[in-house]
């Protein structure tokens, strides 16, 4: 069985200049304006309506028509703040060692300060207007009812809004709530010395993250793997103390704000604002700890493949197979498509007007942005950032993309603009449903084995990654969270502990621990930055995983249902709390079935990695 030769990191190319690259792999900015001519006539329009949007203070209690007239005045100001600002941002991202496009961006940031600041009255103006007023207007006039649950809703977050002496009082304290989450990044990147090594199968080595994830994922050699482990973590556990000083700050500050504006927890502080109950994380915690069955199987399987004796976490990313397949970007214009026959006629044939009219800016060039976007710009269409380099990360990375641009294309098809764009809660949904049939289609057409099994570990890492992960790391922030409010102390141990006690009750007895495992929630840049925020990645994924389920199983009439009911939900935009709209889509976040489905998923992955596996043995043995 040669599974085990050594990987090589990919060596990178000569970068091309843009020029150079032919225009039909670029994207087309004239569909937003002609040249900056147009664009600066624009921004001086925009800059003339935000003028006269302040000018509308103080006119709101006097009707209906009032509220309709800065309303509609919104709208416009939001549209043509889409073009504004995509036109320079996807300029600046061709190449950003452009001065002359940087400063006109900076310049849509400035216009974007003076907008906030000449709209800040809106809000609470509207509020002094008792609600049964206003929704006596949106009943008597069929222009502004269009606005009903956009107005309707800032009603419901006003509940936990305090006097004006009470806000004052909290943006008073805004400056320092972000200190602990400074301190954070000061000693956690500013700070920190990396440490040079030299690695037990030769050269040496400077480990930073992004090297320590190289090696992890390129290093067939175990013991090199162990070193890079045990060298990086110890850079948290020598300052173990003081980083569970600084998260003890994050609890502290986040139950403050919560006690200040009258939540009974923190957790229902930050998930009154899209209206989610607080049993859907407790539900996606329990449901999840419960299903760890085929993860477990997955790491055994694994530790088998790879030969190892023991099996440690720094064992988890190493591929299973070496396989460096190209895959062209003319083939994938064909595949992508079709792997979304499902979906229906319309929607195939969208997708590749997309893929042919200039929305994608496919291959690196000399000073372009790095990652891959979809940018949904309003009144034109969706346009796409790629670094395209003929990988298999590549190829679903695009379809990750057009996911989110399609969601974006039906939305602004089908929704006033006021509820054309949606949340985060929504937003990964539609592209990784779009990866789902993606790799349903790779695998039914992959012919050699080692691409099936590549294409498994794609997607079981991507499961790993982007649920099981995140649905722990929601579990620890909920867990510390907790300690703080139950006056309990917050020390580096008890932190450990929590986390350690995760790590081990998911995995079980698939993986052998090491203790410097304690320390790994130092490591979580988001427990930091945006506390309970990767909680929604997982919610996404259960998600789309009952959506794929639904879309793929069941009768004909059954399957066309679902069809429909997934069309509605990307139409439906930000028309409505997510929850109302998944729910509309066949998926309730309440009840274990979208987790029960991600488990599922997997169980299946794994059973047909085994398979595959099992079939390459005899040929290479
Ligand atoms: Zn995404």
């Amino acid at each position: 069985m040669d599974l085990h030769a050594t990987a090589e990191a990919p060596s990178s190319p000569q970068l091309k200049d843009r020029h150079d690259i032919p225009d039909h792999f670029k994207w087309n900015l004239a569909h937003i304006f002609a040249d900056w001519r147009e664009w600066q006539a624009a921004y001086d329009e925009l800059e003339t309506k935000i003028a006269g949007y302040a000018a509308l203070q103080g006119t709101l209690n006097q009707g209906a028509l009032h509220v309709l007239a800065t309303m509609k005045l919104q709208d416009e100001i939001g549209q043509l703040t889409y073009k504004v600002w995509y036109f320079a941002s996807l300029r600046y991202d061709e190449d950003q060692r452009d001065n002359q496009i940087n400063a006109k961006r900076q310049q849509v940031q400035i216009l974007f300060a003076k907008l906030n600041q000449a709209s800040a009255w809106f809000n609470p103006e509207l509020l002094r207007i008792p609600l049964p007023t206003i929704q006596r207007w949106l009943n008597e006039n069929d222009e502004l009812a269009v606005y009903r649950f956009a107005l309707e809703d800032l009603y419901r977050l006003q509940e936990h809004v305090l006097d004006d002496k009470g806000e004052r009082l909290l943006s008073l304290s805004s400056r320092f709530s972000s200190s602990p989450n400074d301190s954070y990044s000061a000693l956690s990147t500013a700070d920190v010395c990396y440490p040079t090594v030299t690695l037990p199968s030769g050269g040496e080595v400077t480990l930073t993250y992004g090297q320590y994830r190289a090696i992890l994922a390129t290093h067939r050699n175990q013991a090199d793997r162990a070193m890079a482990f045990t060298e990086y973590h110890e850079l948290y556990a020598s300052n173990i103390n003081t980083y569970a000083a600084l998260y003890h700050g994050v609890l502290q500050r986040d139950w403050f704000h919560s006690q200040a504006r009258d939540y009974r927890t923190t957790l229902d502080a930050v998930l009154h604002g899209n209206n989610i109950p607080p049993a859907v994380v407790e539900n996606l915690i329990e449901t999840t700890k419960a299903g760890t069955v085929p993860l477990r199987r997955y790491h055994r399987l694994r530790k088998r493949v790879l030969g190892l004796d023991t099996y440690h976490v720094y064992d988890t990313t190493i591929p299973l197979v070496d396989f460096d397949r190209k895959y062209a970007y003319e083939n994938v214009l064909e595949w992508l498509p079709a792997s979304v026959e499902r979906l229906g006629r319309d929607y195939q044939a969208q997708m590749q007007e997309g893929l042919a009219g200039g929305w994608i800016d496919v291959y690196e060039n000399q000073g372009k942005r790095s990652g891959a976007y979809s940018a949904p710009v309003y009144g034109v269409h969706p346009y796409m950032l790629l670094n395209y380099n003929d990988t298999l990360d590549a190829v679903f990375t695009l379809a990750h993309e057009m996911g989110h641009s399609m969601h974006t294309l039906l939305s602004n098809a089908h929704q006033p603009f006021v509820y054309s764009a949606y949340t985060i809660f929504v937003a990964e949904v539609a592209s990784t449903l779009s990866e789902a049939l993606f790799l349903e289609y790779m695998l039914a057409r992959a012919t050699d084995e080692r691409e099936k099994i590549v294409l498994l570990q794609h997607a079981i890492d991507g499961i790993v990654s982007t649920f099981y992960t995140q649905v722990m790391f929601a579990d620890f922030e909920l867990q510390a969270h907790r300690l703080v409010e139950s006056d309990r102390p917050v020390t580096a141990d008890a932190l450990a502990d929590i986390y350690f006690s995760l790590v081990k009750a998911y995995h079980g007895d698939a993986v052998d621990y090491d203790d410097l495992s304690r320390v790994t929630w130092a490591r979580i840049p988001h427990f930091f930055s945006t506390p309970y925020y990767v909680y929604q990645y997982a919610t996404c994924f259960a998600s789309s995983a009952q959506l794929m389920k639904q879309l793929t199983t069941g009768s004909a009439a059954e399957r066309s249902t679902a069809i429909e009911r997934y069309l509605s939900l990307l139409k439906a935009g930000g028309s409505d709390h997510p929850m109302t709209l998944l729910q509309h889509a066949g998926v309730d976040l309440s009840k274990p079935e979208p987790v029960r489905a991600v488990v599922d998923q997997l169980d299946d992955l794994v059973t047909q990695l085994e398979t595959a596996i099992d079939h390459l043995k005899p040929r290479s043995m």
